[in-house]
């Protein structure tokens, strides 16, 4: 049997690309019984029947998938950020990185719209974040800056783009002259329409790699116990060795490694304090859970 991966799907057919051909496969009576449905994203066997049609056998364990849309086997997402308009709010990055790092997805930042930070306010947060530890890219789709360097990122990778409405995802994607339709809802026509929309997923070329539709994450909610919240935070992982206690919440603990990696400059103090947040609503929620 043959390996390759689903690139689309539509109308109940799947497109598999294995070594550059697309072969359009049906899937075989199977799923229908078996709870897993292939999705895109999905490395699939396959067997051929005809010259380019075929069936998918068999789904290869996942890494990860995502709801909406249902793309599977994600590698990374760019999260934009603003500078301006909408400010920039290291809280709301925050969320995105410990939703997206929770799902096993490794994430980017890109900041956007430099061209109106006057003020150079957000200088600080770029050093915090790559001090922390992430990848940060600073760009202006409106005068094309760092829009070159980001081109190299997509390279065999299935890539989202994300980040909250009006930060300039899609001038961001236009200024990288590319031919995108992120939004394709198919109405089927035989349905009349409005009253049955197919949703169409497909992974796009771009630069080397894929890119998957944006996704929509229904809500930004932490849904981890404090312990993985606290490990989520790996920067943090190089200091809690010094913790006295096991399981450390980096609190009201005593002779907390973090907490003197604050004291001492390592770990930026807003940083920490929003840390101080995400632990009292992951508290709080366990509370309502447990009693
Ligand atoms: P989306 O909702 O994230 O897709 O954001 P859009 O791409 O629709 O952009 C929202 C607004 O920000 C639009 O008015 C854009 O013209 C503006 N915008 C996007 N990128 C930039 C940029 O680099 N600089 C400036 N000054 N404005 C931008
Ligand atoms: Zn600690």
């Amino acid at each position: 049997m043959s390996q390759g991966r689903i690139i689309k799907a539509l109308a109940g057919f799947y497109y598999v690309e294995d070594d550059h051909q697309i072969i359009q496969c049906r899937a075989r009576g199977k799923f229908r019984k078996d709870e897993i449905k292939p999705l895109v994203g999905d490395f699939v066997e396959y067997e051929v029947e005809g010259d380019n049609d075929g069936y998918v056998m068999n789904v290869l364990p996942r890494h990860n998938c995502l709801v909406r849309p249902p793309i599977c086997n994600v590698d990374q997402a760019l999260i934009v950020s603003s500078c301006k308009e909408p400010d920039f709010s290291s809280i709301l990055l925050d969320k995105f990185l410990l939703v997206i790092e929770h799902l096993g997805i490794e994430p980017i930042i890109i900041i956007s719209k430099m061209d109106l930070d006057e003020d150079e306010s957000v200088k600080q947060y770029v050093k915090d974040y790559r001090q922390a530890g992430y990848r940060v890219y600073e760009i202006s789709s409106k005068d094309n800056h760092g829009l070159e360097e980001l081109k190299t990122v997509f390279k065999d990778k299935v890539s989202v783009i994300t980040g909250q409405s009006g930060v300039g995802k899609s001038s961001f994607l236009n200024a990288l002259d590319i031919n995108l339709k992120l939004e394709t809802n198919e109405i089927s026509k035989s349905l009349g329409r409005g009253k049955h929309t197919t949703r169409h997923v497909e992974l796009l070329k771009m630069y080397g790699g894929y890119l998957g539709d944006t996704p929509g994450f229904s809500s930004l909610e932490l849904e981890m116990t404090p312990e993985e919240l606290a490990v989520a935070y790996h920067d943090f992982a190089q200091f809690s060795h010094e913790c006295k206690f096991r399981g450390c919440l980096h609190d009201s603990e005593p002779n907390c490694g973090v907490k003197k990696a604050v004291e001492d400059g390592k770990i930026s103090k807003e940083r920490y304090e929003h840390y101080l947040m995400n632990l009292q609503d992951v508290k709080k929620k366990e509370e309502r859970k447990y009693g």
